[in-house]
């Protein structure tokens, strides 16, 4: 049985970014749905005995739907901190990769938000990394994750679901990823970006 995990702050730590309601529906609400669908959904099938990573690698339709979620608002979350706590840009080796893969940091701030912006429906914009090091951006639609490439490694990403913002800034997507700036956890990416390249 998978359970839903705790978010790494309190609810209202990214105010007045992201509003303690939000964190409330989103994780409470939307991410615990995933977590109790998907417990449902694998009872009695080869996935019962699957961690979270094999089940999303290995599955379609409702099963990775859900697993996916739940594996991607778990991520999310940790992608997020609080903006007393944020240090609004990476340092080190991932900075530097930044700024040899999209021009500089700026210019990679300025064409993940564009993406993000413009990706219709539902789904997420990733901060990947090859396992050569190389970045790129990466968008999936819906409950979709670069966990299903082969030799892509997610180091960031932002939920563009519309229930994400829908809230604190109605339609606007634009705004959301306006503040999404302010409490990215850019000790967490970078983290990611060590440990894709072991
Ligand atoms: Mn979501």
């Amino acid at each position: 049985m998978f359970e839903l995990p705790k978010l790494p702050y309190q609810n209202d730590a990214l105010e007045p970014h992201i509003s303690k309601k939000t964190l409330e529906f989103h994780h409470g609400k939307h991410h615990a749905a995933y977590v109790k669908n998907l417990n449902a959904l694998i009872v009695n099938t080869q996935f019962e005995k699957m961690n979270l990573e094999g089940i999303v690698r290995n599955s379609d339709g409702a099963v990775f739907n859900n697993a996916a979620q739940v594996w991607n608002h778990t991520f999310y979350w940790n992608c997020l901190t609080p903006a007393s706590k944020s240090k609004t840009k990476p340092s080190g080796k991932l900075m530097k990769a930044i700024e040899r893969d999209f021009g500089g940091f700026d210019d990679f701030k300025e064409s993940f938000t564009k993406q993000s912006v413009s990706l219709f429906g539902s789904g997420w914009t990733w901060l990947v990394s090859d396992d050569k090091g190389s970045l790129s951006i990466m968008r999936t639609e819906n409950a979709k994750n670069p966990l299903v490439f082969e030799h892509v490694c997610p180091l960031l990403c932002c939920d563009v679901w519309e229930h994400a913002y829908y809230l604190d800034y109605q339609n606007v997507r634009a705004d959301y990823l306006k503040e999404f700036w302010h409490i990215v956890n850019w000790s967490f990416a970078e983290k990611n970006y060590s440990s894709c390249q072991e």
